[in-house]
């Protein structure tokens, strides 16, 4: 079976193409609307020459992703291909699973007007169906694993109206990596996740976490939008909600500066002044650089703070869950978070958080209470499964859950 599972960013295209559990195509154009786009990608696992050229949109990229396919022989009719599945951002307040796409997902109008910036995947959902309408596709959406969240943890405390009327909650993203992590993370711990409260910490350029208990989210970091929660590479996450009309205020800014500002220029490269990447203020964090290391003990204690207060509402943590760029790949970032968590029994092993890097390992030591685990993400698997299971489901008579809210 060939399963395309596609994500389309504002100005990007990733997709891969999975045969069972293999990755027979992946590629990556970026820069899409731009004077030139870049196009990387593999056909079973070697790389391609390398195109550039000017890529006006989504539904362009789609039909050069397709006509690669195709002239690298992986494909020999866009109809081998079985089914699409799309990673959607935002599904608003309806969807609590991944669905099949029909008039339901492409007219959704509250997540469209909740996720305005992710347009992009649903210009490569009509894209895609233009292109393959026989072919089954599913949406895959990033909120749909935090819609077990109970009322008290995703409403604001805002006039009630703003819940019923325009739908402002708490949804949460990134939501198929925390259960791909908090899944992988049951088995490789030996237990059923059933019987297990983890805390699933996706740290990457945007980061959040997850407390779950026995596999249903009960709270995440993010809110309505991906800007909540800890400090990530270049957002704010949580700060006084005053400091937003006051900034306005004093440096003569309007919505759209203060959204910039608080996306793009905040975070780790705003307090640092150096880079949204970790391994630059990392670098010079250890050359002396003082607001190098404010930015690294903010952003650690920012993410104590959270693992705190899911350790508190979960009635305990069975297994801290690293994943994503940094959760996978920065042993030093683990130890500084990690070192203010002694309080609630969390010991590293130095030397196996030293080695777990981009692969699966329990690197805590035998006297923590709390396990501690790296998991790599696999976002692309991940949604090809869930596509697969829906279209099981169809067959089988079932179907994705629709369920009505906020009545
Ligand atoms: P995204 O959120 O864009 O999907 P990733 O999950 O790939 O990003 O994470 C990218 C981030 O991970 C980089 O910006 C960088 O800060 C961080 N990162 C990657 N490798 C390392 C490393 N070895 N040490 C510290 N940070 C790293």
């Amino acid at each position: 079976m060939l399963i395309l599972v596609v994500n389309c960013g504002s100005s990007s295209l990733k997709y891969t193409l999975f045969q069972g559990e293999k990755e027979r195509a992946a590629g990556l154009m970026e820069k899409l609307g731009g004077p030139v786009s870049d196009y990387t990608r593999l056909v079973d696992g070697i790389g391609k020459d390398p195109l550039r050229l000017a890529v006006p949109n989504h539904e362009q990229a789609i039909h050069l992703m397709m006509d690669c396919l195709l002239t690298d022989g992986v494909i020999r009719d866009a109809r081998d291909i079985n089914a699409v599945g799309h990673r959607v951002a935002h599904g608003g307040p309806d969807f609590t699973d991944a669905a099949l796409i029909g008039e339901r997902v492409r007219n959704n109008r509250i997540a469209r007007e909740l996720a305005p910036l992710h347009q992009a995947n649903y210009e490569g959902i009509e894209a895609c169906v233009k292109m393959m309408p026989a072919t089954p596709q599913v949406a895959v959406f990033d909120t749909a694993f935090h819609q077990t969240i109970p009322p008290k943890a995703y409403t604001y405390a805002l006039p009630y109206r703003f819940l019923t009327e325009h739908k402002i909650r708490k949804y949460g993203f990134h939501g198929t990596s925390h259960k791909y992590v908090a899944e992988r993370g049951a088995r490789l711990l030996g237990r059923p996740i059933r019987k297990l409260n983890l805390i699933t910490l996706h740290l990457g350029n945007g980061s959040s976490l997850a407390a779950v208990r026995r596999g249903q989210c009960v709270d995440t970091s993010m809110g309505l939008t991906p800007l909540a929660g800890v400090v990530m590479g270049s957002r704010c996450g949580d700060i006084d909600p005053a400091i937003v009309p006051y900034i306005m205020g004093r440096e003569n800014l309007d919505v759209k500066q203060v959204e910039q500002l608080m996306n793009k220029e905040s975070g780790i490269l705003g307090l640092s002044g150096i880079s949204n990447d970790l391994r630059e203020v990392i670098k010079q964090a250890k050359a002396s650089n003082t607001r190098a290391q404010l930015a690294l003990e903010v952003l650690a204690y920012s993410i104590q703070k959270y693992i705190g207060a899911y350790h508190a509402i979960l009635g305990g943590t069975d297994a801290l869950i690293f994943t994503a760029g940094i959760g996978e790949k920065s042993p030093e970032m683990r130890k500084n978070i990690c070192a203010g968590l002694a309080g609630i029994g969390v010991k590293l092993d130095p030397s196996k958080n030293r080695k777990a890097v981009a692969c699966e390992m329990l690197i805590h030591d035998k006297k923590s209470r709390i396990k501690v685990a790296v998991i790599p993400t696999r976002e692309e698997y991940m949604i090809a499964q869930e596509t697969k299971r829906i279209l099981k489901a169809r067959q089988t008579g079932g179907g994705a859950r629709i369920k009505k809210v906020d009545k």
